[in-house]
């Protein structure tokens, strides 16, 4: 799939999540060759059956690229890559998964130290009571993930 294909795919707008996918980005580094995948381009790549080797799966060919797009992802988000079994993708993932679990637990702590004053009678006030800046802090919604701001694109 080319860049500009993959921008304007209307299938693909956005994650499950509601988060912008940035499908140009993907297009490109799934036909950048990686050196731990080692995916000829123009072959054909099959899959070994009871029946022999059928070629007529293009599924393989669409996989090997989303490992090679995977990788290069893997390379953007600082994860180290290892050797031998620790460059594999599955082995990738988890380091992946281990610093989201990581960062969100660090995040979720934050949360918890920048809380709302409290005020007489059930009343709440206007300030942090950690920072004391404005009630929601800037801290606080960059912890919880709702503090916008326009250069935060990928
Ligand atoms: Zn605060």
């Amino acid at each position: 799939m080319s860049a500009e294909t993959a921008e304007r795919d209307p299938r693909r707008p956005k994650s499950d999540t509601g988060h912008l996918v940035n499908w140009k980005l993907i297009g490109v580094l799934a036909v950048k060759p990686h050196k731990h995948l080692n995916i000829v381009e123009g072959a054909r790549y099959g899959l070994m059956t009871a029946d022999g080797f059928d070629t007529g799966n293009n599924g393989v060919g669409e996989v090997m690229q989303e490992a090679r797009t995977f990788q290069h992802l893997c390379d953007l988000a600082g994860i180290p890559e290892g050797w031998n079994y620790s460059a594999h993708i599955d082995a990738r993932v988890f380091l992946l998964l281990a610093e989201v679990l990581k960062h969100r637990a660090r995040a979720d702590r934050i949360v918890a130290w920048h809380s709302r004053e409290t005020g007489p009678g059930g009343m709440v006030g206007d300030y942090c009571t950690e920072c004391g800046h404005v009630w929601p802090c800037d801290t606080r919604r960059m912890a919880e993930g709702t503090y916008a701001d326009e250069e935060e694109t990928l």
